[in-house]
């Protein structure tokens, strides 16, 4: 049978995007659909919006060091409409550029929300189109637990267009969004507050990690309040809002931002109309090759709820083209040591294994660790410290995790990611020559054995 399109691909993010351009690149007929923006949440309400408004936090920390070098400045004054309107002109410019990105390919590109109407057919805006495979790569949407007053709540989408910098924030949740957002406030002079449900925030990343950017937030005056969840939120006479939270507690705000996770995007989405299934947790469930149980019909990113990351999506993008429409030269996504950042402040990079994920795997292990205050930090009266921590193998002197708390640490990271990937042993972070002087070279100059 012949059809419209050799790919027809729902959602234009990260992975859709990728996933489209190459097959076009390939030779396939292929067509899009995007309901909302080009470039999917990643650039228009994630990372790239979040980290223009991180730089615009870090402008604080420049201005603050600025005296110990010899400047005298007049006193500062932050416009939250200059940076989101200047924000949202870059995010203007992208949104083009993916347009071309996609035209240029030869992809037919549908404004539009998609609905699947069987197992090679989709619908958008009352036209049918068919196709021998279809993607979904819906992403994800922001989930705020059914509390009452949600509705008074924000999430991250909402606040790339609040109209003024809120006075007081509570942000709620303990993740990267959380800790980013609350960074972002904080540093553009908002009175912050995070609330994490848990005793210690960012699960799952590395317990120095963990201890180390919390007492660095308080040293910058963030309060941070662990073990404390909102019951119920109610708007006040004046306007603001009034949080209740399960120990009885009441805090007052003017902006409560949620960050407690996200949900898959499958809203009208027609899977009922095809064999797709989800997984227990409500994701797509995908084999190897991004297969769903429907054959025809693949999925990708973060609507698979493997690793909500970007550049994972992009590789996930990648392999659904190669697997369709360029075998020879298929390569599967390698999920070990994914090197990521939190854009919190200071910044978080992590590689490969916490200590206590290496534990847990039965390795027997030696830590390397290091703080210290940076160098550019000696002209001032900063006190902040930076974490650099290696998880080496003891048996087989392989470097299983690198993780660092301070400034550029995504920077850093991303080239020990390369070396993680290589297999690289201690001896060889050891005999690799620094780089001088920087903090970076602290990586291959811990010879102690801190535990
Ligand atoms: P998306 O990029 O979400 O794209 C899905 C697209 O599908 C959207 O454009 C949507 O409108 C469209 N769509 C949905 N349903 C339909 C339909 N039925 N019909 C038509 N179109 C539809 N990752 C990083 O690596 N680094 C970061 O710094 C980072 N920061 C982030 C900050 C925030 C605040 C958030 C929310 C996320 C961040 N992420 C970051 C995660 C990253 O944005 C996602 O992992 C990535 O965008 C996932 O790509 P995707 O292709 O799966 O989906
Ligand atoms: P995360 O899943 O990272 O974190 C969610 C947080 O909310 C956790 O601390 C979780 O607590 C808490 N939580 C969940 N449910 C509730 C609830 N009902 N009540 C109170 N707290 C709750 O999600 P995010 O929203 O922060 O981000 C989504 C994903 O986007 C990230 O996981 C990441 O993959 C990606 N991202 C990446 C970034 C980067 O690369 N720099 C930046 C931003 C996002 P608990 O731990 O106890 O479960």
């Amino acid at each position: 049978m012949a059809y419209d399109f050799d790919l027809f691909v729902i959602g234009a993010g990260s992975g859709g995007v990728r996933a489209a351009r190459f097959a076009a690149g390939f030779g396939a007929k292929v067509a899009v659909a995007e309901s909302r923006y080009l470039g999917g949440t990643c650039v228009n309400v994630g990372c790239v919006p979040k980290k223009l408004l991180v730089y615009g936090a870090h402008v604080a920390d420049e201005l603050e060091q600025a005296a110990g070098y010899g400047w005298t400045l007049e006193e500062g004054h932050f416009d939250w409409g200059t940076l989101i309107a200047n924000k949202n002109r870059e995010i203007e410019r992208l949104n083009g550029i993916y347009r071309n990105l996609l035209v240029n390919s030869g992809v037919t590109l549908l404004q539009g929300h998609a609905r699947m109407t069987g197992a090679h057919e989709v619908e958008v805006e009352g036209q049918r189109y068919s196709a021998a495979n279809i993607l979904i790569a819906t992403g994800g949407w922001p989930q705020v637990p059914d509390i009452p007053g949600k509705e008074l709540a924000i999430t991250s989408n909402e606040a790339f267009y609040l109209k003024e910098l809120p006075r007081r924030v509570l942000v709620v949740g303990g993740g990267y969004i959380a800790v980013e957002f609350a960074g972002i406030f904080q540093g553009l002079g908002a009175d912050t507050t995070l609330l994490y449900r848990g005793d210690l925030f960012l699960r799952g990343f590395d317990g120095s990690v963990r201890t180390h950017l919390k007492e660095e937030l308080e040293k910058r005056g963030l309060d941070l309040q662990f073990n404390a969840d909102i019951q119920r939120i109610d708007q006040q006479a004046d306007g603001s809002l009034k949080a209740t939270l399960k120990d009885g507690r009441e805090l007052i705000a003017d902006c409560v931002f949620y960050a407690t996770g996200r949900r898959p995007m499958l809203d009208n989405l027609g899977l009922e109309n095809t064999g797709v299934e989800l997984d227990e947790r409500g994701y797509i469930r995908v084999d190897d090759l991004y297969r769903t149980t429907e054959p025809s019909v693949f999925a990708l990113g973060d609507v698979i709820g493997r690793v909500q990351l970007t550049p994972v999506a992009l590789a996930e993008g990648m392999a659904v083209a190669r697997h369709l429409f360029k075998p020879e030269q298929y390569r599967s996504v390698d999920y070990q040591n994914i090197p990521t950042a939190v854009f919190s402040q200071p910044p978080i990079g992590t590689v490969g294994l916490t200590e206590e994920q290496a534990l847990a795997a039965g390795h027997k292990i030696q830590i390397f660790e290091s703080r210290f205050r940076a160098m550019k930090l000696t002209l001032t009266d900063l006190q902040e410290k930076t974490l650099m921590k290696l998880v080496v193998d003891a048996e087989t002197d392989k470097v299983l995790g690198c993780h660092m708390v301070g400034p550029d640490a995504g920077e850093i990271i991303q080239g020990l990611g390369i070396a993680l990937k290589a297999g690289a042993t201690k001896q060889q972070f050891d005999e690799t020559i620094g780089v001088h002087p920087t903090a970076a070279e602290e990586f291959v100059t811990m010879r102690t054995v801190t535990r």
